[in-house]
């Protein structure tokens, strides 16, 4: 049977806002050795801005970029990626906004563009980033032609070569392709939560190992493990290669893992203990996880794993 405090720890945990799904966890908590974390959304606030726009080398027209804004917001409205969502953000923001000074929603071009281009697939793949298909009403030749939004895994996907002679990688880019053709990126900022760095500090000091699993480059993933001071780091990982790390390392130790569950769901749900950010969190990766942090503090979790080790010293 359950000891009577657990479920006393239980209520405590749940005014600070520390959900957790079973009366187990509170054990489970204190056995974790290893404790891994995504990094959009969960170590960083997962609220990308556009910092710059660098074409292919080569000339670049007005008429070529509202083409490629344009394509860009088709393809990225539907998702719930938070790249998709600072893509759409500055299209409607920047572009179709009337306070701004660049205001194009008169524009000709734009008005012209949704008459010509049929939208005739959209499809998201975790990890790299989305295929959009359309066809031009206005040509004989109804082939389909492929825009592509997202990194260079997903160019790579196509054979399709990344010429710009001075690639800056400390910031998260994102590629764009129309018809074979290599157009250019944009590069993204995002910001680490305040307290990221005092998270990892006092799960240190706990005695814990700290890992960053990220879909992002080695330099991104390595400018945020040296700021954080993260024990190991591992990069450029699609879903199903956090999966198998997680898989590794639990065959050692008890792990969790702490993600947003943007396409992180399977992998919470693998670790001994699933972590889920409640606010920015997807659904499935709320149904997915053991505990969930609702207002995504990440102090909550020291916070947790304190007051188990607490409730069990008491008990025994
Ligand atoms: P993380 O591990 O940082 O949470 P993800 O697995 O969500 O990253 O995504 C990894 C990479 O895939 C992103 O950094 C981005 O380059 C690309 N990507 C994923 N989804 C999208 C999207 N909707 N649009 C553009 N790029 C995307
Ligand atoms: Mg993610």
């Amino acid at each position: 049977s359950v000891p009577l405090s657990y479920f006393s720890s239980i209520g405590k945990l749940s005014k600070e806002g520390i959900l957790l799904k079973g009366s187990n966890y509170i054990d489970e908590l204190t056995k974790i050795k290893t404790i891994a974390f995504d990094k959009t959304g969960t170590l960083t606030y997962g609220k990308f801005e556009l910092s710059e726009v660098i074409p292919a080398d080569g000339n670049f027209k007005k008429e070529t970029f509202l083409k490629l804004a344009y394509l860009a917001y088709n393809a990225e409205k539907n998702s719930n990626h938070p790249l998709a969502i600072a893509i759409c953000k500055y299209y409607e923001d920047k572009l179709l906004s009337k306070n701004n000074p660049n205001y194009l929603s008169n524009d000709i071009f734009i008005k012209l563009l949704a008459k010509k281009i049929k939208i005739k697939s959209v499809e998201e793949i975790s990890g790299k980033g989305i295929v959009l298909k359309y066809q031009c009403n206005n040509s004989k030749n109804l082939k389909e032609n492929i825009f592509l939004i997202g990194n260079e895994k997903l160019l790579k996907m196509y054979d399709i070569p990344i010429v710009n002679s001075n690639i800056g990688y400390s910031t998260t880019n994102v590629f764009l392709v129309i018809n074979d053709k290599y157009m250019g990126y944009g590069s993204f900022d995002d910001n680490l939560k305040y307290e990221s760095r005092e998270t990892i500090a006092q799960l240190s000091k706990m005695g814990l190992k700290n890992v960053l699993l990220t879909g992002d480059t080695e330099k991104v993933a390595e400018k945020v493990a040296k700021n954080l001071k993260v024990d190991e780091y591992y990069y450029e990982l699609l879903p199903v290669d956090k999966l198998n790390i997680i898989e590794k390392m639990s065959s050692n130790d008890k792990i969790a893992f702490v993600g947003d569950g943007i396409n992180d769901a399977p992998v919470i749900k693998r670790a001994n203990v699933g972590i889920a950010m409640g606010n920015l969190g997807s659904d499935i990766a709320i149904e997915a996880s053991d505990i969930i942090i609702m207002n995504d503090n990440l102090l909550n979790i020291v916070k947790g794993i304190k007051i188990a080790k607490y409730t069990k010293k008491i008990v025994h």
